[in-house]
């Protein structure tokens, strides 16, 4: 299968590897000039628990060289989702399918604001990546990933029972689910609980369960996105609180990706995730006092860096 890869950072480099592994045409595209040229001329280096080793992948900075593909994955921060779309939909044409699995709500709306919903699929993974530097990335963490269609047609689920089949051949363990709103949702939920306020905070992910006040802050804002949520009908796991400080516990040593942001002067995904529970309340009716303060902080951060 022809597969691209939109934003080919950490993420989009690690899939982008392991779909080639597997007899797969990828191509990864990137504006990151210096990266895609270490990629073309050394290869991909891709680092796993001390040991590194080297990929050969088409990447290009010209979306133009790709032609059409099957499969388009869109793997940019979620403030670049509209540009990549663009460039998504002159390399799917009329019928490839666009996926992302990107963190944080919103993503696959604006994808579906150019092709059809039961043309995406949309998806959350538990796959970790760090980029170390041009040609170089850290496969930092395996785990499950999860896709579905935008819109659950027959078509659409046949479509994302074909690609979990082809992921999972790859080596990245797939699943194909009917109801993927409520997967991302519950993704969504976790990064709510702890993003901010560990960018904010200047803490690993682990610490906010040593203070009760902390404990009780992020508990709040997932509540309050757990409103949300039911107010859209959406079927969130109860226990998400819960399932936030597992995640918190597990991942203790780590910092979370918007604290890698904040520390690094990077815009954010703070307006897919917690900036997206202030939009959808103040249309809901519903308050997120929590939410709004974590946004407001976090952007203020942002336009203030130096
Ligand atoms: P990253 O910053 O490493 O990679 C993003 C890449 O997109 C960069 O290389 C950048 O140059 C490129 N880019 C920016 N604008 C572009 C454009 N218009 N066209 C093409 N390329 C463009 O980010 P990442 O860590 O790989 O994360 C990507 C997404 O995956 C985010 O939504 C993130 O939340 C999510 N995610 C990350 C992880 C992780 O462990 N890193 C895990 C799960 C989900």
């Amino acid at each position: 299968m022809k597969i691209a890869v939109i934003g080919a950072g950490a993420m989009g480099s690690l899939f982008g590897a392991m779909l080639a592994g597997a007899d797969n045409e990828v191509w990864l595209y990137d504006v990151w000039q210096e990266h895609i040229q270490t990629i073309n001329q050394e290869g991909l280096s891709i680092e796993r628990e001390g040991r590194s080793r080297k990929v050969r992948l088409n990447a290009t900075t010209e979306p133009e060289k790709i032609g059409r593909a099957e499969l388009t994955i869109i793997f940019v921060k979620s403030t670049q989702t509209q540009a990549a779309t663009q460039t998504a939909l002159q390399i799917a044409g009329s019928d490839g399918s666009v996926m992302t699995l990107q963190n944080g709500m919103g993503n696959a709306d604006i994808i579906a604001e150019v092709i059809e919903p039961d043309r995406i699929l949309a998806g959350t993974t538990s796959h970790g990546a760090t980029m170390l530097g041009a040609g170089r990335i850290r496969h930092a963490g395996i785990g499950a990933t999860t896709i579905g269609t935008w819109a659950a047609t027959g078509q659409g689920r046949q479509l994302a029972g074909r690609f979990a089949g082809f992921f999972s051949q790859a080596g990245i363990e797939t699943e194909a689910v009917d109801e993927v709103r409520s997967v991302v949702w519950n993704k969504l939920l976790i990064n709510i609980g702890i993003n901010a306020i560990t960018a904010l905070s200047g803490i690993k992910n682990g610490q906010i369960l040593d203070l009760a006040i902390t404990r009780e802050l992020s508990r709040i804002a997932v509540e309050e996105a757990m409103d949300v949520a039911r107010a859209r009908d959406i079927a969130i796991k109860e226990d998400a609180v819960d399932i936030v400080f597992k995640v918190a516990e597990a991942t203790a040593v780590n910092r979370s990706s918007m604290g890698q942001d904040v520390d690094n002067k990077r815009q954010t995904e703070i307006a897919a995730i917690n900036g997206f529970i202030v939009s959808e309340a103040k249309k809901l009716g519903i308050e997120a006092p929590v939410n709004f303060a974590l946004t407001a902080l976090i952007e203020t951060l942002e336009t203030h860096y130096r």
